[in-house]
């Protein structure tokens, strides 16, 4: 399996102790633009980050190490990102640069990024055994195994990634990668029970 592309930027915005046991992804927006974005992360003060960040024209960023057993890139198995309140121990966070003055339509969820972030959860579905699979509608605030949006989460209070975030969409493209991801074996070794890869 081929690691996505993306580069590292640290946030200090995290939590150690007991690691990160993954079941899901939420999908998040970060109403502002995305140099912004990544630049609050960066702040202690801000007190939030998430694993990525997406812009609308694709480029992208990781900020927080993914725990282990991730094959390649910064990691460590006991930290988490602080995107979600109680949920941060069991869901990877991805930011996408929507949510803001001039970005807040149904066209919004550009083809770019909706691309860039599908990638990255079809590599986190596919090295953590996440389900491609959305259970809950927006309406519903509930622990999940897949994906969701910021809304489902309990103890949550944000309406992120609103209305128009194009599921079907993103689901499709998410396993659109997997099936490729999944055709590329990594060189290394490393197994996870049911999804062993050679
Ligand atoms: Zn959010």
């Amino acid at each position: 399996m081929t690691r996505p592309d993306v580069g590292y930027t640290n946030s200090p915005n995290r939590s150690g102790g007991t690691p990160m046991a993954p079941q899901g992804i939420v999908i998040h927006y970060t109403a502002g633009k995305y140099d912004g974005a990544v630049g609050w992360f960066q702040n202690p003060a801000a007190k939030v980050s998430a694993h990525f960040v997406v812009a609308r024209d694709g480029r992208r960023v990781q900020m927080v190490p993914l725990p282990d057993p991730d094959s390649e890139g910064p990691r460590d198995g006991k930290y988490k990102a602080w995107h979600c309140m109680g949920g941060n121990s069991v869901y990877f966070g991805i930011e996408h640069e929507f949510g803001y003055t001039g970005a807040t339509g149904a066209a919004d969820w550009t083809d770019e990024m909706l691309d860039s972030s599908a990638e990255l959860s079809a590599y986190l579905c596919s090295v953590y055994g996440i389900p491609v699979d959305r259970p809950l509608d927006e309406n519903t605030r509930d622990w999940f195994t897949g994906l969701g949006g910021h809304y489902n989460v309990p103890g949550n209070d944000h309406t992120d990634p609103g209305p128009y975030f194009p599921w079907d969409s993103y689901l499709d493209r998410v396993r659109g990668y997997s099936a490729r991801m999944l055709e590329s074996p990594p060189e290394g070794v490393f197994a996870i029970a049911g999804h062993r890869t050679l």
